[in-house]
């Protein structure tokens, strides 16, 4: 099987991106470590619990995989970014949450892949799907499946298309031939630090090792997302309309310029920048209701609540009810 018959299949089951990279341990494992030891990962425990030392290693989910094939799916659409638009009065949903949730789509595509695969192959062999949810280093095996390079805004860039992509793997038990990794094109750039409205991209003094990082303590996606209990009152003021999640650091990133827009029914948009007057008028059910199937609900009700009422002060209007 060569890289060229997969990446023709997973074009196939709907992926934009597909490269194949070798199950074994990642040097980017050592990094991601330091970034969890310098408390980067701020309270998100599945990235900084036993499930940690599982991510060095892809065939710690699957013992016997040889190959891990990296996918990617396209999730922009052709509306503005948020650094170009300026309605008062809105509240902002980041990008990759405005359609369905995204871990159907991809599970739905790395299974037919799967399928594709035994069919192209004629014999059994072991595979694992995977998407978001496994204790992967899913941007590392991406570029070293030659998707692209982890820019200084820690996003899996696409030479050609950007980085509106969501990630998803195959671990399989096949040997196929591996691509080669991405270069990195960030060059001398330095927009998405520039622009980053609380200072979370910071150089991390690694050797040999990515150059900057995201502190999530002080990323607006981690505050408004995976953030429980109340916003540190330092940063709550950095929010501005950002009600969930935060593209600002891919808005203004020169990659994303001619970014193409995916045909994907899933991912058009139901919720692009919200009314306040809407948001404000939501109760309990009503939220749940209006964002089901949708990234949104991650935050749980009390998240909603909060965001928003951070979003409220800032546009100098009343607390939610
Ligand atoms: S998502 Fe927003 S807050 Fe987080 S690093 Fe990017 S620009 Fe900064
Ligand atoms: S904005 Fe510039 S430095 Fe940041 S990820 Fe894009 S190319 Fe790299």
């Amino acid at each position: 099987m060569t890289g060229k018959t997969v990446r023709r299949l997973a074009y196939e089951c709907g992926f934009e991106l597909a490269g194949v990279a070798r199950a074994q341990p990642l040097p980017e494992a050592e990094w991601f470590f330091d970034w969890v030891r310098l408390g980067m990962a701020g309270e998100m425990q599945y990235l900084t619990d036993h499930r940690a030392a599982l991510r060095a290693d892809p065939r710690s989910l699957l013992p016997s995989a040889r190959s891990v094939i990296c996918v990617g799916k396209l999730y922009n659409t052709p509306h503005p970014y948020s650094t170009e638009f300026h309605e008062p009065g809105r509240a902002w949903i980041s990008r990759y949450a405005w359609g369905r949730d995204y871990h159907k789509v991809m599970r739905r595509g790395l299974r037919r892949l799967a399928e594709r695969l035994q069919q192209a192959v004629g014999e059994p062999f072991e595979w694992r799907a995977a998407c978001d949810s496994a204790p992967l280093l899913e941007r590392a095996l991406a570029r070293q499946a030659g998707l692209g390079w982890i820019g200084k805004n820690s996003c899996l860039i696409h030479e050609r298309s950007g980085s509106w992509y969501f990630l998803g793997e195959l671990l399989v038990s096949l040997d196929i031939e591996p691509d080669r990794p991405a270069p990195d094109r960030c060059g001398s750039c330095t927009r998405c630090i520039e622009a980053c409205p609380t200072g979370a991209i910071v150089p991390t003094g690694q050797v040999g090792g990515p150059a900057y990082a995201v502190d999530s303590r002080r990323c607006i996606s981690y505050l408004t997302i995976e953030l429980r209990g109340p916003m540190p009152s330092s940063l709550k003021a950095e929010l501005g309309f950002h009600l969930f999640g935060c593209d600002i650091c891919q808005d203004v990133c020169p990659w994303n310029r001619r970014a193409p827009a995916t045909g994907e029914p899933a991912f058009q948009p139901r919720h692009f920048a919200p009314p306040l007057d809407w948001l404000q008028a939501l109760d309990a059910e009503d939220f749940r209701r209006s964002f089901a199937g949708t990234p949104v609900l991650r935050t749980g009700w009390e998240g909603f609540r909060r965001n928003l009422g951070a979003v409220l002060e800032a546009a100098g209007r009343p607390s939610p009810r």
